[in-house]
């Protein structure tokens, strides 16, 4: 049982990676339908930093302890919880305020770590992990005769798309940004990669795909990308903007999807496919499936201490990190 304290990065006002300072904060018990948890590692994402420039409001406010991704033990249950009891270890990935070394958490966000599985490996794929398998499995169907094309192909969601979308068959286009990062998602499932910053990737796609384009495009990246992504794009092809590395997309006209070729377009989260208990567990248990077959590892070239996650973040938006990466507490 904890000691009524712990230690979190209070992020007390917007700005650069010198908001993110460790503190001592309070820690009370759990409350009704909250479990307390000792975190073993906190994954690391992108949108933790579009939290921090304020790009994205936290829901109450500030102060606020960024961070949407964990794994860790159970160490106390609050009242009416029989689901989750202490020594479980589980894992989350859609609720702000894990960088932290113990939390509160409400067990509807969480799931058990199967056998096999480190707390640090679950701590670095549940968010990425899981918007892999929304991304290839439910947004756009993947399959043996889909061509696709993933931006940022070398990152921590990047790594995993390309083994699992090889997985399922696909013919796997990635882009990245240094020769090195190359090399790397070659190594994880892609087909053909293409560098981004020295080569025109509209064009190479184009050759690469005898002229047709792709059916999807994956695009992270978002204002350095857009409109060259819907270039890339058959006709009737999908566009699906999911993140903003280099900054939001300019408003644009929807006559634009006609003038391309009919596209369509989304701009999914994956808050909104883990909504219920149901689509949280079948979404967790397809990616513990992948990974426990080996079809898809995950590679955590960076580990920081908690303390220093304002360095992990100028890291991260240097384009400097790989993979995924970890804070450990
Ligand atoms: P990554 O590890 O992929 O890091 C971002 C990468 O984007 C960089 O390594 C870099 O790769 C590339 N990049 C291109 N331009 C820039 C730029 N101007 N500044 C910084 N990076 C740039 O991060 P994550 O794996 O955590 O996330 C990947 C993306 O997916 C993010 O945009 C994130 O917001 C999004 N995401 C969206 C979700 C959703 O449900 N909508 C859920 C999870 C993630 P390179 O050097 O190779 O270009």
């Amino acid at each position: 049982m904890s000691s009524g304290k712990t230690r979190a990065i209070v992020m007390r006002e917007t700005g650069g990676p010198e908001v993110l300072k460790i503190e001592d904060i309070d820690l009370p018990p759990p409350a009704a339908g909250q479990v307390q948890i000792h975190h073993a590692a906190v994954g690391l994402n992108f949108i933790d930093v579009y939290f921090r420039t304020g790009l994205y409001k936290a829901p109450n406010g500030l102060p606020f302890v960024v961070g949407k991704e964990g794994a860790g033990t159970v160490t106390a249950v609050g009242a009416g919880v029989t689901d989750f009891a202490v020594g479980d270890r589980v894992a989350y990935a859609s609720s702000d305020g894990a960088y932290s070394v113990e939390r509160n958490i409400e067990t509807r966000h969480l799931v058990k770590v199967p056998e096999g599985i480190s707390l640090e490996t679950a701590a670095a794929m549940m968010l990425k992990g899981m918007t892999v398998e929304y991304l290839l499995n439910r947004t756009y169907k993947v399959g043996p005769d889909t061509v696709l094309l993933f931006h940022a192909a070398a990152g921590g969601v990047g790594l995993i798309a390309g083994q699992w979308a090889k997985a399922l068959g696909a013919t796997v286009i990635g882009t990245a940004g240094s020769d090195d990062k190359v090399k790397l998602a070659l190594q994880h499932g892609y087909d053909h990669v293409i560098n981004y910053r020295d080569d025109n990737f509209v064009e190479r796609v184009r050759e690469i795909t005898g002229g047709k384009g792709v059916d999807v495009v994956y695009d992270s990246i978002g204002k350095d990308t857009f409109p060259h992504s819907l270039d890339c794009l058959k006709p009737r092809g999908m566009w699906v903007s999911f993140g903003n590395a280099s900054g939001p997309v300019d408003s644009f006209s929807m006559s634009l999807l006609a003038q391309k070729g009919s596209l369509f377009a989304t701009r999914p989260t994956l808050f909104a496919y883990i909504a219920t208990p149901e689509e949280l567990k079948a979404c967790a248990e397809s990616l513990f499936a992948v990974v426990q077959s080996n079809k898809v590892r995950i590679n955590i070239p960076q580990t920081y201490p908690l303390a220093d996650a304002g360095r992990a973040h100028a890291d991260l938006e240097a384009r400097k990190t790989s993979g995924t990466t970890v804070l450990i507490p």
